[in-house]
This record gives structure tokens, C-alpha cells and sequence, in this order.
């Protein structure tokens, strides 16, 4: 269970955006947030600036990396497609697997940024736990704690899925 990220995953289910800005919170919303969470933010503040510092839970817009909203259905239209009927897979297997070259692709045109001499995540150094490098799916040369790179691929993992989400893009998708 991390907190953090739980936090960040209700906040944003209020529909509110939320990023860093220098050692600050910042908000976006149309309603204002529950008390409750705006305490627990208070509360958890330096873990939730810590996750929001690796990047990983910044949401970029969806033509960042030339890509439109458009492309991406496209491509998974297309390849579920391909699966569905050149594949022979059913229309739900053939989705989810597009889904998931869908989210390899966001991953990989929305990477991680850090430098070789820290975690990803924790932003600590190499320590007797040594490193693991995040698993071919980043294209920038970044490491994590094994521990700390469970926690990154989830929440890289969800990054994905919510932003494919937003433009439409799902493995429920029924077109
Ligand atoms: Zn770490």
C-alpha cells in the first residue's frame, strides 16, 4: 500500500489535476477537493511531491509526441483489427492485446527522465540492494531500487492506462 500514490489516484478521480511546482502542490480543479483529502495531502505532502517529482504521474498531453488523439484510436483500432481478424482472437482478446502495444508505445514516447547516479523513484543512491534498470521499457538510460521499481512500473503502468483512457483508447472500447 502506498499512500502517495493512493492519494493521487483520488484526488485525480475528483477530476482534479495535480503537479508539482518546485517543492509546492498544485491544483486544478473545477469543484474544490473534500476537505479530507486536502488534509491528507497537507499530510502526506513529501511523499506525494516525491512521486510527482519522478515524472511518472505527469499526465502530458496527448499530441506531445506528435501523436493526436486521433492516431492513437487509429493504431489501436488497427491492430485490434489485425488480432481480431488475422490473429483469429475474439474481440475482447483482441483489444486488450492492442491495449497492451498501446500502453508499451505510451511508455516508451513518455519516459522516464533521471540521471544514472540516482533511483528513478526514491531518487537515492545505488545501495547494497544494487539496481535494477526499468526492463527495456524506457528508452532513457534510468535505474530503480528492486523495490522501488515494482512501485514506478504500477503507477507507469496506470500512467498508461489513464492516459490512453482520456483519449478514448480501452481495452472496453466496444468500436
Ligand atoms: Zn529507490
Amino acid at each position: 500500500m502506498n499512500t502517495a500514490l493512493d492519494l493521487l489516484e483520488r484526488v485525480r478521480a475528483e477530476g482534479c489535476e495535480i503537479t508539482a511546482r518546485g517543492d509546492r502542490i498544485h491544483l486544478r480543479a473545477d469543484k474544490p477537493l473534500p476537505d479530507i483529502l486536502l488534509d491528507a495531502l497537507k499530510a502526506h505532502k513529501p511523499e506525494v511531491l516525491g512521486v510527482l517529482a519522478t515524472g511518472a504521474s505527469h499526465k502530458p498531453a496527448p499530441e506531445l509526441d506528435g501523436w493526436t488523439t486521433a492516431d492513437w484510436k487509429e493504431f489501436f483500432a488497427e491492430r485490434a483489427g489485425i488480432f481480431q481478424f488475422d490473429g483469429g482472437m475474439g474481440r475482447r482478446e483482441a483489444e486488450q492485446a492492442a491495449f497492451r502495444l498501446c500502453v508499451l508505445r505510451w511508455l516508451r514516447v513518455h519516459p522516464v527522465e533521471g540521471d544514472t547516479d540516482s533511483c528513478a523513484w526514491c531518487h537515492g543512491s545505488e545501495d547494497s540492494e544494487g539496481g535494477v534498470d526499468l526492463l527495456g521499457l524506457n528508452p532513457l538510460p534510468v535505474w530503480a531500487h528492486p523495490g522501488c521499481s515494482q512501485l514506478l512500473m504500477a503507477t507507469r503502468l496506470n500512467e498508461a492506462a489513464d492516459a490512453l483512457a482520456a483519449m478514448g483508447v480501452d481495452e472496453m472500447d466496444q468500436g
